[in-house]
């Protein structure tokens, strides 16, 4: 459902972040990215989504080359492909409930969210994502009341909400606990197979990437020096 063919990325100060990265996700499938700080795991996943510009490459979501696309196609493109990252980006003051139908209302739920009215519908979405995350019980407390597992959670619930048809996910344990982050891991691993998501999970930690992926990619400075199944990789890779 993802192809990335020949991508480069040079940043303006010279560095090469990535060199001719070649990459095919199927529909479903959880894709670790691993590699050490600096080989260029956040830069893939901002291309994909272009919060980066590639330099060069085509990056194709199904039918449509991302890297051409400006303004309202973009737009609805990036609304396929929902982020989930490291420090949650939840709104402190706004509710746990609040922070989930974000994730649906873009930039009209701006205003909404000053005159509280949310559709009928997008609510019980919304408690229906909180339910499965594990969360209900919180649904009106403001967002930094919670634990950073729960904050992840509902990182979590709002990304599902945009009804995304790809999860780019960006070192969501790397401020978890360890058993915290297994469950973590877990439960982005069941909402994917549940709801036939595919995933670009970037993570450093290696033994979590073959716990919970079906496929494991490794970047070492901007390219691909791994590509298989979890069981695949040595330790030493
Ligand atoms: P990783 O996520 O694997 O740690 P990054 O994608 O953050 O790797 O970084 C890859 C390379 O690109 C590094 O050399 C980094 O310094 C560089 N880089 C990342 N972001 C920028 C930026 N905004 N401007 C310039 N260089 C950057
Ligand atoms: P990560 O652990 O994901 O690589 P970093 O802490 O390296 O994140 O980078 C944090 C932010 O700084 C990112 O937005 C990244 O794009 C930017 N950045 C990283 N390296 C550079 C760089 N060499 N020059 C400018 N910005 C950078």
């Amino acid at each position: 459902m993802l192809t990335l063919s020949q991508v480069n990325k040079r940043y303006p100060t010279g560095d090469r972040a990535l060199t001719d990265i070649e990459l095919t996700l199927p529909r479903g499938q959880v894709m670790a990215l691993i590699g050490p700080s600096g080989a260029g795991k956040s830069t893939l996943i901002r291309c994909v989504n272009r919060l980066v510009e590639p330099t060069s490459g085509s990056i194709r979501l199904e039918e449509t080359e991302l890297t051409r696309l400006s303004g309202n196609a973009l737009r609805r493109a990036r609304r396929a492909m929902a982020m989930i990252f490291q420090e949650y980006a939840l709104v402190d003051r706004l509710t746990v409930m609040e922070n989930v139908l974000s994730g649906r209302l873009g930039y009209v739920g701006f205003w909404r969210s000053f005159l509280r009215r949310y559709p009928a519908d997008d609510i019980a979405e919304a408690f229906r994502l909180l339910e499965r995350v594990g969360l209900p019980h919180a649904m009106d407390k403001r967002a930094d009341a919670l634990s950073g597992g729960q904050r992840q959670r509902v990182g979590i619930a709002r990304a599902l909400i945009q009804r995304p048809r790809l999860l780019l996910v960006d070192e969501p344990t790397a401020s978890l606990d360890p058993k915290t982050s297994r469950q973590i891991m877990r439960l982005i691993r069941e909402l994917c197979a549940e709801r036939k998501l595919a995933a670009i999970i970037n993570i450093h930690d290696v033994a979590l990437a073959q716990q919970f992926a079906d496929r494991i990619v490794g970047l070492r400075a901007g390219e691909i020096v791994f590509d298989g199944k979890p069981g695949e990789l040595d330790a030493d890779t």
